[in-house]
C-alpha cells in the first residue's frame, strides 16, 4: 500500500526540464539518478540540462520579464496565493517526497511543508505593499520621487537540505517583485523542485516566470548562465567555499547577489538556565534534519558547573531516538544525505576522541544500506579539534565547558562563521548582553528553532549576505531609482 502510494507520487514528478512552461528532455538526452539515501535505491532518473539547456531557461526567463514585471501586484499576489493554497491540498505528497529523496523523517518533511509555503503566503500579501516616496527637495527647488524596480531575471540555486523551503524562499520574493527567474536545485534532490515548478504551473504562473534546470553539470551550466549580461540576480544557499567562488564570478557582471552560506553555531547554556527547556532545545536545535540544517547547532557552550547534568539529560535523550528510513512511524534519526557525509561526520567524531573528548553515545558508522551514522554525544571537546571549526552536518552533540561569560563569548565567537547562535539563561540582563555580544545575524534567546517566513533570515560574516524572508525579503529582488523634476 505504502509502497503503491510511493511509485505513484514518483510517476507524477515529471522528468523533463522545465523551460518557457514546457516540459523537455535535455538537448543532448543527457540524464541524471536520484537515490532513497535510505537503502541507497535509484528511485527515478530525471534529465540532466546542458549549457545549453541553461541558456534555453535564461532566455525564457528574459523574454518573460517585462510582462512579468509590467503584471498589477494583486495579479502576482493571487497567483502566489494560489500556490499557497494548492501547496495546502497536496502537503503530503511533498512532505513524502522530500522523505524519499532526501531522508529527513515524515514528521519533519511536513513541518517543511509548513514552513515552506509560508514564503508563498508572506510574499503573496508583500507584493502589495512596495512603496516609493514623494517629496519636496529640502533646498526647494524641485521634487524628489523614489520608486522600486525588480531587478530582471534572476539565478536561483539552492541546496539539498531543505528541498522545497530553500527554493519557496527565493522564488516567492522573487515573484512577488516582479522578477522571472531559472531555479537550479541540487542534483541529490532535485524532485521536490519539478514538482513545485508543476504546482507553480496549475497555479497560473505564466509560461517562462519560473524556469528549472536539473543538471549533474552544476559548475559549467552556472558559470554560462552568470556570465550572461542579462542575467541581474544571483541568489545562493549553500556551502561558504561555493559561495565563495560564485561571488567572484558574479563581481564581474556587478550582479545583485544574496548569499546564505554555512554556520557553526553555538548553544550556550548558563549556569542560570532552565535546563530542562534547554536540553528539548538542544535536541531541535541538533537533531532537525538529522543534524543536517544551517542552523543547526555546531557547539555547545555549557557552564561547567551543569555541563554534567547537561549532558546526561541529553544522552538520555538520545538513548530513546529510533533509527530507520523516515517513512518508518517514530523514526528520529533518518539517513544523511550519502556515504560522504557519514564518513565526515564520522571523521570529526574521531579527531575529537583523538584529542581527548569523552564519549557517552553513538560513535560509529550504522553498517548496511542506507547512509547512517548513529546519534552521538560527546563531551569535554578540546580545544582545537576540528568539530568545532567545521560544520558537522550530522547527528553529532558536541559540548565544550566553559567558566565565565567572557570565555562563553569568546568561545561562542571564535569562528568564521556567523549564521545564528542559541542562549539559555533565565537572567533578562545576560540574555540582552548576548544579543548586543554574539556575531550572528540570528539568534535564539531559550529557544531552539528561530526560522519564521516573516522574520529576515541570514547570516554575519562567512555566512552570508543579505536576508530572506521578513519585510527585507523582497527588497533582495528590487532596485532602487531616484527621479528630480522642477517644482510644479
Ligand atoms: P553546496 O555548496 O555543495 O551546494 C549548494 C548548491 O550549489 C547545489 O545546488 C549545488 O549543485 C550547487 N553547486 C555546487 N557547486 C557549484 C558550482 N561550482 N557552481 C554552481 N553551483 C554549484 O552545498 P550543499 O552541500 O548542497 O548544502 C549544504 C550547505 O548549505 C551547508 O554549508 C549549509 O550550511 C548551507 N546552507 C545554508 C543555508 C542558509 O540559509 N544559510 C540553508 C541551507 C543550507
Amino acid at each position: 500500500m505504502t509502497e503503491n502510494r510511493e511509485t505513484q507520487l514518483l510517476s507524477d514528478v515529471p522528468d523533463g526540464l522545465f523551460i518557457g512552461g514546457q516540459w523537455r528532455p535535455a538537448e543532448d538526452d543527457a540524464t541524471l539518478t536520484v537515490s532513497d539515501p535510505a537503502t541507497g535505491d535509484v528511485v527515478k532518473t530525471i534529465a540532466s540540462a546542458s549549457v545549453a539547456d541553461g541558456m534555453a531557461a535564461l532566455d525564457a526567463a528574459d523574454a518573460a520579464f517585462p510582462a512579468w514585471a509590467a503584471t498589477p501586484a494583486r495579479e502576482r499576489a493571487e497567483i502566489l496565493r494560489r500556490a499557497f493554497d494548492l501547496l495546502q491540498e497536496r502537503k503530503e505528497q511533498f512532505a513524502l517526497l522530500m522523505t524519499i529523496e532526501m531522508g529527513k523523517p515524515l514528521a519533519e518533511a511536513r513541518g517543511e511543508v509548513a514552513y515552506g509555503g509560508e514564503f508563498l503566503r508572506w510574499f503573496s500579501e508583500e507584493t502589495a505593499h512596495v512603496q516609493g516616496r514623494y517629496g519636496a527637495n529640502p533646498e526647494g527647488t524641485g521634487r524628489m520621487i523614489v520608486t522600486q524596480h525588480p531587478v530582471g531575471p534572476c539565478f536561483l540555486i539552492t541546496p539539498w537540505n531543505f528541498p522545497l523551503a530553500m527554493a519557496t524562499r527565493k522564488i516567492a520574493p522573487a515573484l512577488a517583485a516582479g522578477c522571472t527567474v531559472v531555479v537550479k536545485p541540487a542534483a541529490l534532490t532535485p524532485l521536490t523542485t519539478l514538482y513545485f515548478a508543476k504546482l507553480l504551473d496549475d497555479a497560473g504562473v505564466p509560461a517562462g516566470v519560473v524556469n528549472v534546470v536539473t543538471t549533474r553539470s552544476s559548475g559549467p551550466l552556472s558559470d554560462a548562465i552568470i556570465a550572461d549580461p542579462r542575467l541581474r540576480k544571483l541568489s545562493f544557499t549553500g556551502s561558504t567555499p561555493v559561495g565563495v567562488s560564485l561571488l567572484e564570478k558574479a563581481a564581474k557582471g556587478v550582479l545583485r547577489t544574496s548569499m546564505e552560506l554555512g554556520g557553526n553555531a553555538p548553544f550556550v547554556v548558563f549556569d542560570d538556565a532552565d535546563l530542562d527547556k534547554a536540553v528539548d532545545g538542544a535536541i531541535a536545535a541538533k537533531f532537525r534534519n538529522i543534524g543536517q540544517a544551517c542552523t543547526a547547532a555546531n557547539r555547545f557552550i555549557v557552564h561547567r558547573s551543569v555541563a554534567d547534568e547537561f549532558a546526561r539529560r541529553v544522552t538520555a535523550r538520545v538513548a530513546e531516538f529510533r533509527v530507520g528510513r523516515g517513512t518508518e512511524e517514530g523514526v528520529v534519526v533518518g539517513p544523511l544525505i550519502d556515504d560522504r557525509a557519514v564518513a565526515k561526520a564520522h571523521a570529526l567524531v574521531t579527531d575529537a576522541l583523538d584529542r581527548g573528548a569523552t564519549l557517552h553515545a553513538g560513535g560509529s558508522v550504522i553498517e548496511g544500506a542506507g547512509s547512517f551514522y548513529q546519534a552521538t554525544v560527546l563531551s569535554d571537546v578540546q580545544a582545537g579539534s576540528e568539530i568545532l571549526r567545521e560544520e558537522i552536518f550530522g547527528p553529532v552533540l558536541a559540548i565544550v565547558p566553559f567558566d565565565d561569560e567572557d570565555e562563553a563569548v569568546r568561545i561562542a565567537n571564535d569562528t568564521e562563521y556567523g549564521l545564528v547562535s542559541y542562549v539559555y539563561t533565565e537572567s533578562l540582563a545576560r540574555g540582552q548582553r548576548m544579543i548586543e555580544r554574539l556575531q550572528t545575524g540570528m539568534m535564539g534567546l531559550n529557544i531552539g528553532v528561530v526560522s519564521n517566513a516573516a522574520a529576515p533570515f541570514g547570516g554575519w560574516k562567512m555566512s552570508g549576505l543579505g536576508r530572506e524572508g521578513g519585510a527585507e525579503g523582497i527588497h533582495e529582488y528590487l532596485q532602487t531609482k531616484y527621479t528630480l523634476t522642477p517644482d510644479p
